[in-house]
């Protein structure tokens, strides 16, 4: 049973809070309690796709080869197809198929939080099926958490610092006043997993298709026949269409051109298509104060136009941690002394954000993508500028800008 007082509370055991507790072991800090409302293994919607940066995060944590003992599949490179179908193939840059070193996984998140979560228990206090409800607010400062036990009895810990990883609907960001994010700035997705989709090939891929543009639609490859499929529009749009997107997604699979062969003979496994949201990183939310940090979805993190939310949230777990050990020195949990770690982390992923956000507002032009994969299909050299910019944020901002689109256009 848990103590009644910590150096620091982690809300959520999922990769930014896991990885939190880990960096905080790492940062010399030992008492931290992690606590999570599920029992782990536990799913979480999401592609599953686990990118370079995530694979960088866990080897730094000295937890990358711990995957290799869990179902997943190596990725080599992506496929885009435009809104009029055409394909391209793009791998991933120095990317050698079938090689040990995988550039990325796709991974099912019951698995791989998995992974993280029993490393990070390896190592710090652990409290599972324990529902946070409340904070402990003293003098303008937090002091800890309130919550039930899975068997209702309820617990007030105490914490110098208490640390938000509770994802997308994160209590601790509503109970510091940080309410509900512009629809503009949030993604809803579906998720379902289906056996026997046939042309997979070891890339992720992302499709364009005109029923959820500005969205696209995603096959990724998972072990043992299986596939990771779903879509994802902006929030706004979402609501202005009223769209139904589980109806959307079956429409897709069963009647256009490309994807209704592939879908043959596949089956959806007995979960169906399940819908969530993602907190994306176009909207710089404040994710410090007195007493308390956030991280990962709960600090509004993900890509904008990849949808990916595991590198940043085990990216902004790092940097956390890095801030608290340090105030934990210093005696002092002031959001002001807590400010460095905001500067920090969106000098490290700021830039990056706000070029997939542009990346993003590209993307819903129907006729740019149209011609971009054209020519990309045709010519070597786009294909390579396209290579280029999933691998270094430089070559991405420059060929986004209009000299750059002009460019790849007119190559
Ligand atoms: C459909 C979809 C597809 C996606 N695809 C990808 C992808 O392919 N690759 C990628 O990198 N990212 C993807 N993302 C984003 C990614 O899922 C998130 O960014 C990532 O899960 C964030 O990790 P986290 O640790 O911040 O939050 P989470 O993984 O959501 O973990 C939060 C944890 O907090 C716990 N919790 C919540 N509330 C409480 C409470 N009150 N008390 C106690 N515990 C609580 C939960 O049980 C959970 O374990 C996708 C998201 C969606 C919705």
């Amino acid at each position: 049973m848990a103590k009644k007082e910590y150096d620091v509370i982690i809300v959520g055991g999922g990769p930014g809070g896991s990885s939190t507790a880990m960096f905080l072991k790492k940062n010399g800090v030992n008492s931290i309690l992690l606590v999570d409302k599920a029992k782990f293994p536990r799913d979480k919607i999401c592609g599953d796709a686990f990118s370079g940066k995530s694979v960088g995060i866990a080897k730094e944590l000295g937890i990358v080869k711990d995957f290799d003992k869990v179902p997943h599949e190596g990725v080599y490179g992506v496929i885009f197809s435009s809104p009029k179908g055409t394909t391209i193939e793009i791998p991933f840059p120095g990317s050698e198929r079938k090689t040990q070193s995988k550039p990325g996984f796709v991974v099912k998140r019951v698995n791989g939080d998995n992974v993280i979560f029993q490393n990070a228990k390896k190592q710090v206090e652990t409290l599972e099926e324990f529902t946070v409800t409340d904070l402990i607010l003293e003098n303008d400062y937090v002091k800890g958490i309130k919550g039930k036990t899975k068997s209702g009895e309820a617990l007030e810990i105490r914490a110098k610092i208490v640390v938000g990883a509770d994802g997308t609907s994160s209590v601790i960001a509503q109970k510091v006043g940080e309410g509900a994010l512009p629809p503009q700035h949030q993604v809803i997705a579906t998720r379902g997993y289906y056996k026997g989709v046939s042309g997979m090939s070891g890339n992720i891929e992302l499709h364009f298709v005109d029923q959820i543009m500005p969205g696209y639609f995603w096959i990724f490859p998972l072990d043992n026949g299986l596939a990771n499929v779903g879509l994802g529009l902006l929030t706004s749009e979402k609501q202005k269409r009223k769209l139904d997107l589980k109806k959307t997604q079956e429409e897709i699979i069963a009647n256009h051109p490309i994807f209704r062969e592939r879908f043959k003979n596949a089956k959806i496994d007995e979960q169906g298509i399940k819908v969530w949201t993602l907190p994306l990183g176009s909207y710089h939310r404040k994710n410090h104060g007195n007493g308390w940090v956030l991280v990962g979805d709960a600090a509004s993190l993900i890509d904008p136009f990849s949808g990916e939310g595991v590198g940043n949230a085990m990216t902004s777990g790092k940097f956390a941690a890095k801030h608290i050990a340090r105030a934990l020195k210093e005696n002092n949990y002031s959001a002001q002394n807590l400010d460095a770690y905001d500067k920090e982390l969106w000098g490290a992923i700021g830039h990056e954000l706000k070029t997939s956000h542009n990346l993003q507002k590209l993307g819903s032009n129907k006729w740019l993508l149209n011609l971009v994969i054209d020519k990309a299909a045709k010519k070597e050299k786009v294909r390579a500028a396209i290579s280029g910019m999933l691998a270094d944020e430089k070559a991405k901002e420059k060929t986004i800008s209009p000299l750059g689109l002009l460019k790849l256009i007119l190559t």
